[in-house]
């Protein structure tokens, strides 16, 4: 069948079914095949490849990743796109479209009756303010995926993927790089949506890791010790750490911060993962 993601045949879906655009769902359809065939390419989608769409839309990409692809299962929120769903991919016999907000699945339960196992990816073209949960929801609850591929605005992108001491540094990079290495596929310009957002959007790929990149006694108090030390910015470690949530004795963080051979003037933004690590387990130590 012809290709969706086009500008004219996008207009045509739209206006057959009388479909509005929802903003707070972060609608905005690619009318480009060649930055999906990019997707694809960065993705590594072989026959092989089983998929978890993330809010397909009309289509666009989901038709490239059933030609690619072994089986995709599209979970959608918006139940007026389903009726379009099913006609854009009439042709398809290896799609399943789930009519369910994303976050209220049971992804493991989901991955168990959908698939048979095997090498599975996650994509989706996300709104921003959902991206974030979305992602950390397949991380935490451990459903086994091999990567996640999303399509976001660049600037988020750019944070997951920044390494210490650059600006764009953070809780969100530590969160994400504790379970997975990044990429950046490509960067992709509003021309290409229907309609436009206002920024750039950049494709990024986590390759989720087996093991965590650290190793850590109790992941709750590293990310709690991570989003103190990046809470006060312009802190040094000793009083961002003593001063956050976590409530630390300061005479008890200047000791784990000699301990592990860290200045304590330092500022959150300049540590590496493991050195995070080496200071929550450090931490654990004097709060058992
Ligand atoms: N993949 C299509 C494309 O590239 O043209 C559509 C991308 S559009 C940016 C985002 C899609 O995610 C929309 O279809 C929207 O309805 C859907 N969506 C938003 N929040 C969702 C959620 N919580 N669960 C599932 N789908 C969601």
């Amino acid at each position: 069948m012809d290709k969706i993601a086009t500008p004219k045949n996008t207009k045509e879906m739209v206006s057959k079914y009388d479909f509005h655009f929802s903003k707070s769902l972060g609608q905005n359809f690619l009318t480009d095949y060649n930055i999906i065939e990019k997707i694809i390419r960065g993705a590594g989608i072989t026959k092989d490849t089983n998929v978890i769409e993330v809010g397909p839309g009309i289509g666009s990409l989901t038709q490239g990743l059933l030609e690619a692809g072994k089986k995709v299962v599209a979970v959608e929120i918006d139940k007026k796109l389903i009726p379009i769903l099913q006609d854009t991919l009439k042709d398809y016999e290896n799609i399943k479209v789930i009519n369910e907000d994303v976050l209220k699945l049971n992804l493991n339960q989901m991955v168990m009756d959908e698939f048979d196992g095997g090498d599975i990816k996650v994509i989706g073209n996300l709104p921003y303010y959902i991206t974030t949960p979305i992602i950390m929801k397949f991380l935490e609850d451990k459903v086994p995926v091999e990567s996640i591929i999303i399509m976001i605005q660049k600037e988020v992108a750019d944070r997951m993927n920044a390494k210490p001491g650059k600006k764009d540094y953070g809780a969100l990079s530590v969160a994400v790089q504790y379970y997975c290495t990044t990429e950046i596929i490509t960067v992709v310009p509003p021309t290409v949506f229907i309609p436009q957002p206002k920024v750039e959007s950049s494709v990024i790929k986590l390759n989720v890791l087996k093991e965590p990149s650290v190793k850590v006694e109790k992941e709750s108090l590293f990310f709690s010790v991570v989003k103190d030390a990046f809470g006060k910015r312009r802190k040094t470690l000793l009083n961002a750490l003593s001063s956050g949530n976590l409530q630390l004795n300061k005479d008890m963080v200047r000791e784990v911060l000699q301990k592990c051979e860290i200045d304590e003037k330092r500022r959150g933004e300049t540590l590496s993962l493991q050195e995070f690590a080496n200071i929550a387990n450090e931490v654990n130590k004097r709060l058992l």
